[in-house]
């Protein structure tokens, strides 16, 4: 059963990592919903720039903090969204440390400032828990296959920890708790020098250069537009299921294919600069999304088509 929004309307959100990528847009929905917001962020990986545009909004507030150290907010709170953690390969890679804290310490200030509060919990995972997946479509009954010493598994393992932590707080302590595990996001608000695929050949498309395809592109990624996952964590949040849910596009494609679609939109010759592969780069990549259905009634509805030209219109407005 999905709690309808009208029930949260008044009430206050924490949203850790506001001003990133998905939780940025995420705010939105959730102030558009009637709800008051307190974000928290240190601005590791995200911009003051995302949240720009809710200056003066009274229902909005903003705290620059790094959550890995404790805290608290005043007044009540009904729901913590916990989505601070740096995200790309490339910002992982450089502060693996950081990137550990937040989904250990983070994971535990978060689940702590909820517990304080009686809020319901929500932890941003991701599909990186299934490594690099022997089992394809990835269910979320899938154990995974990660390298805990590999170059992703400060990302990996902490993400993987941080679903541990939201399992043992709703055991020990009857918190009510949330897992998402997200696939592959795009939209407006990325960072277009964050690394990730999608930034990064756009970004190599409007400035004429070759893109930089890893490993020949063989690999496959499935990737879900960033209002179609905001919508699913959200209802997800309102649901009762505390057990993990795939959110993501299982519309899949090789990184080839994805470079050919970019080509293709921009009306230019696909030029190639060949990369090597970076290690323990996930081979295939595309949720089962059955059990997001059956318990959210959700599933993804912006095109990839139309996705991509959306975010395109908007990284033309950054270059
Ligand atoms: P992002 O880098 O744009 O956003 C992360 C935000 O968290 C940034 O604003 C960053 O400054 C903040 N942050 C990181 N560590 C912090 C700390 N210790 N204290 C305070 N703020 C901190 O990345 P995103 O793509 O928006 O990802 C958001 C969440 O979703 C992350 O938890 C990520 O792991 C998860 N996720 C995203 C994707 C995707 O495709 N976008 C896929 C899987 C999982
Ligand atoms: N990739 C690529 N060129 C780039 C950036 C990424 O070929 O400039 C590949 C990368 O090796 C991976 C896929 O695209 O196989 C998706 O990478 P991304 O960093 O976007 O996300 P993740 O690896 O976390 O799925």
């Amino acid at each position: 059963m999905i709690t309808d929004v009208s029930q949260y309307a008044g009430q206050t959100a924490v949203v850790t990592g506001g001003a990133g990528f998905v939780a940025s847009h995420l705010i939105d929905r959730l102030l558009a919903d009637g709800l008051k917001v307190v974000a928290l962020d240190n601005f590791v990986t995200g911009t003051r720039k995302n949240l720009e545009h809710l200056e003066g909004n009274a229902d909005f507030r903003f705290i620059e903090h790094d959550v890995s150290e404790p805290f608290d907010v005043e007044g009540d709170v009904a729901l913590v969204f916990h989505m601070a953690s740096p995200a790309s390969p490339i910002d992982y890679v450089e502060i693996p440390v950081e990137t550990l804290k937040a989904g250990s310490y983070a994971s535990h200030n978060s689940l702590d400032l909820a517990l304080r509060k009686g809020a319901t919990y929500l932890v941003a995972s991701t599909s990186e828990v299934y490594g690099d997946p022997e089992v394809h479509p990835q269910r979320e009954e899938y154990w995974g296959n990660v390298n805990s010493i590999g170059v992703r598994s400060c990302y990996d393992e902490a993400k993987r920890y941080a679903e541990a932590a939201a399992m043992a707080y709703h055991r020990a302590h009857g918190l009510e708790t949330r897992i998402v595990r997200i696939f592959n996001t795009y939209g407006p608000r990325m960072r277009l020098d964050d690394g990730r695929v999608v930034p990064a050949f756009i970004g190599q498309a409007l400035r004429g250069e070759p893109m930089t395809i890893f490993g020949g592109g063989a690999q496959t990624r499935s990737f879900c537009y960033v209002s179609d996952l905001v919508d699913g964590i959200w209802r997800l949040m309102r649901s009762d299921f505390h057990e993990p849910v795939n959110c993501g596009n299982p519309h899949e494609m090789s990184i080839r294919e994805f470079a050919e679609e970019i080509a293709k939109i921009f009306e230019i010759e696909l030029k190639v600069d060949d990369r090597p592969m970076p290690p323990d780069d996930p081979k295939v990549r595309k949720p089962d999304i059955s059990r997001a259905k059956d318990v959210l009634g959700w599933e993804p509805e912006v095109p990839f088509d139309q996705g991509i030209r959306e975010t395109i219109d908007y990284f033309r407005g950054v270059v």
